[in-house]
């Protein structure tokens, strides 16, 4: 019988029991089809070998095939030290003079110099893949990837495999791997079932299966290469968003939505009497959400818009939509201060309505407590704010419709269920989750794909833009005489330092130094500073934050605690300290602080003494631009998609083999609106012609968890 993809690897001819294990344990190789899902991560193209003597410094990456003459290993000092008997410990550089037919190149390592040193034996001849650069006067390659010139002799493209340590002495080198390869697309292939239909070949313009997975290992050309990853990339994305999405289906399939037809008059009130005109963007996200609310489904709705976009207008004209229907809302904030400055906004805006609010957090007092649990049993209360206190099991609503949560709250699977069952006449609420953390379209596609998503891509006018400058150490004082300018002007300022747990005690330390600092700068009786950190407990935080919200303090010392949300419209000034230290997106947050109030406002990122490239790149684009999207999207080609801050915690919902987010946004794009249309014609994926989508879906890799709620 022929083997197929699900054959276990060790009965591959060639593999054995023991190979087999290593696969598993060092690259998740259980099956045929795992292995031959594992790519050559590059391809060695013989035509394109350079020579040295072609190099010029800041070429994008090239390969050369080169002798190594001489190797040096230097002390951190600069002296070099003996060969013979190295301790490695000491070795901070490896210097390799490698030559070829034209010329001599220096390639040095500062890492992996034990065994690079093994590895590199004089008269030894190997492929070098790296950048050139240029060191004083010559032209040099660091830390370059180094194969063995082996496959030479097959097709014109070589594939180099994912390896490690383990593999090599294991006896699986990349030659090895070519040998399994081959032999896998040779047991496999006659009988292979393409996983999509061949519509969708036709419709898309792909190659099939059989010709994608042969050309991933022993591409022909260059073209055929790009065809086949195409494909690859294609199919990946393709049925990730064919499983997001029929989930949605079914979940809007299912009646079981609040019904909303209405507005209400309420909402009408309220809108006529707004202070300000609404942005085409909230108008926007409120239609959505209506024809969400009248839809019949539960609403799923994610809300993004950058800081101060006028997100909580949209929370309070959804919540007396739900009003004008008999139903009350619940809006749950991250932190105390934060419900209250909620509280204090969507009063103001009710006062037109007549509806009432209320504020429950962790600190309300047991009397009042009772009369707010009264008051939304009988559902004289149609709006309640507050923290996590709010889902507790004392806390029960007349006829709850709808649940805002601002910025982003993380839910555990019970705290949900909490919420659900709180929903009225046994029906979920509505859930609107806003989020001031911009994540790019493509992959909020994939991480909420099940969500609907709207984007507020537009600021209310009047928004003055925040002037952003980055500068050194020897600008510190000028810093403080700028501060105190804008703070003598009645205005206030932040000055944010990082805190990294890994590194948590030298930034105490810093923190407490800065803080000791500022208050020498700016002495009592004259000036006040807060400070706010992750020792204080909850109480001390609350007590230094609402100091600063008020302007009783003129200035806040803070670590990065108050990235969530505080309103502070009269603090002009952001000042970041070890800015390069911060990831991008984190801070866009924090200079969304300022430039809220009438006030012209200044960030300004202070920079440590040494900053790597990437890093600089960052703080160049927060001077260059304001825009959250713009930024976000940066930042995911600079960090990839895996680092974005706020997506840690939730992972992807599924790995992506092939594909990256960052890079294949297009093909993602394609993907979903080709995914749609599939689903629109089948929404079950029952038809015959589409059973080998169906039967992919099963998988595990596409079993994706469930996102419905609020993750
Ligand atoms: P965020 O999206 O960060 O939650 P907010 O809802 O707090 O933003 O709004 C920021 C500020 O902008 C608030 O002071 C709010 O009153 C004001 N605002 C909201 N919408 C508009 C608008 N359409 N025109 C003018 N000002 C607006
Ligand atoms: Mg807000």
């Amino acid at each position: 019988m022929p083997m197929q993809m699900d054959t276990a690897i060790q009965y591959l001819p060639g593999v054995g029991p023991k190979r087999a294990a290593l696969l598993g344990s060092e690259l998740g190789i259980a099956t045929v089809g795992d292995l031959l899902h594992v790519y050559p991560f590059r391809y060695i193209d013989r035509s394109s070998l350079q020579y040295i003597a072609d190099l010029v410094p800041d070429q994008a990456y090239v390969q050369i095939r080169a002798t190594v003459r001489k190797t040096r290993l230097y002390a951190k000092n600069g002296t070099e030290l003996p060969a013979d008997h190295v301790k490695y410990n000491m070795a901070s550089r490896l210097s390799v003079i490698v030559g070829d037919a034209t010329g001599e190149l220096e390639v040095v390592f500062f890492k992996g110099i034990k065994w690079m040193h093994a590895k590199l034996k004089p008269d030894t001849t190997w492929i070098f893949f790296g950048k050139p650069s240029v060191f004083g006067s010559r032209i040099n390659m660091v830390h370059p990837e180094v194969d063995p010139p082996e496959g030479e002799a097959g097709g014109s493209l070589t594939g180099i495999y994912p390896s490690t340590e383990k593999l090599k002495n294991g006896g699986i080198t990349g030659k090895v791997m070519l040998k399994m390869v081959s032999t896998a697309l040779n047991e496999v292939l006659p009988s292979l079932q393409d996983t999509l239909p061949d519509y969708v070949l036709k419709d898309k313009g792909l190659v099939p299966l059989t010709f994608a997975l042969r050309q991933m290992h022993f591409p022909t050309t260059q073209d055929n290469l790009a065809k086949a990853t195409y494909r690859m990339k294609f199919e990946e994305l393709f049925l990730l968003q064919l499983s997001l999405l029929k989930q949605k289906y079914v979940r809007s399939r299912a009646a079981n939505g609040i019904p909303m037809p209405g507005v209400g008059e309420a909402f009408n009130k309220c809108y006529h009497s707004l202070p300000y005109d609404l942005t085409g963007a909230q108008k926007r996200v409120i239609k959505e959400i209506r024809e969400d609310l009248k839809s019949g489904s539960q609403m799923n709705r994610l809300l993004q818009g950058d800081v101060g976009s006028g997100k909580t207008m949209v929370a309070v004209l959804s919540a007396l939509i739900a009003y004008g229907n008999g139903y009350q809302t619940c809006i749950m904030a991250p932190t105390e201060v934060l419900a209250q400055q909620h509280f204090a906004n969507v009063q103001k805006y009710l006062a037109p309505t007549g509806v009432q609010v209320a504020l429950l957090t962790g600190t309300t007092g047991v009397a009042a407590r009772r009369k707010i649990h009264a008051g939304l049993l009988d559902g004289s209360i149609g709006i309640l704010i507050g923290t996590h206190a709010l889902i507790e099991d004392t806390v029960n609503f007349k006829a709850l419709g709808l649940a805002v949560i601002d910025e982003q709250h993380r839910f555990g699977v019970e705290q949900r269920a909490r919420l659900w069952s709180k929903g009225a006449d046994g029906r979920p609420p509505h859930v609107l989750v806003m989020t001031a953390t911009p994540i790019p379209r493509t992959l909020a596609m994939t991480l909420y794909g099940d969500l609907e998503v709207s984007i507020i891509d537009e600021m209310p006018p009047g928004r003055k833009p925040v002037q952003t400058i980055c500068v050194g150490e020897n600008k510190r004082h000028a810093m403080h005489n700028f501060i105190r300018d804008e703070v003598d002007k009645g205005r206030q300022a932040f000055i944010v330092y990082p805190m990294i747990f890994e590194n948590e005690k030298m930034d105490y330390k810093n923190l407490e130094l800065g803080y000791e600092e500022i208050v020498k700068a700016f002495p009592l009786p004259k000036y006040k500073v807060a400070i706010v950190h992750g020792k204080q407990t909850p109480q001390e935080k609350e007590f230094n934050m609402s100091a600063f919200a008020a302007g009783r303090a003129n200035i806040l010392v803070s670590t990065t605690v108050i990235e969530v949300g505080v309103d502070v419209p009269n603090a002009s000034v952001m000042v970041i300290e070890s800015a390069e230290r911060f990831g991008l997106s984190q801070l866009h947050q924090l200079r969304g602080r300022v430039g809220r109030g009438a006030e012209r406002s200044f960030c300004i990122l202070m920079r440590g003494a040494k900053v790597s490239k990437d890093s600089q790149k960052r703080l160049d684009l927060m001077c260059a631009t304001e825009n959250g999207f713009e930024i976000a999207e940066e930042d995911m080609k600079l960090r990839g998609p895996g680092d974005l801050e706020g997506t840690q915690q939730s992972g992807l919902p599924i790995e992506l083999n092939i594909a990256s987010l960052a890079k294949d946004g297009l093909i993602l794009s394609d993907a979903r609106a080709y995914a749609t249309k599939v689903l629109d014609a089948d929404p079950t994926l029952s038809f015959p012609v589409n059973a080998p989508l169906a039967a992919e879906l099963r998988r595990d890799k596409y079993t994706v968890k469930d996102y419905s709620g609020i993750s």
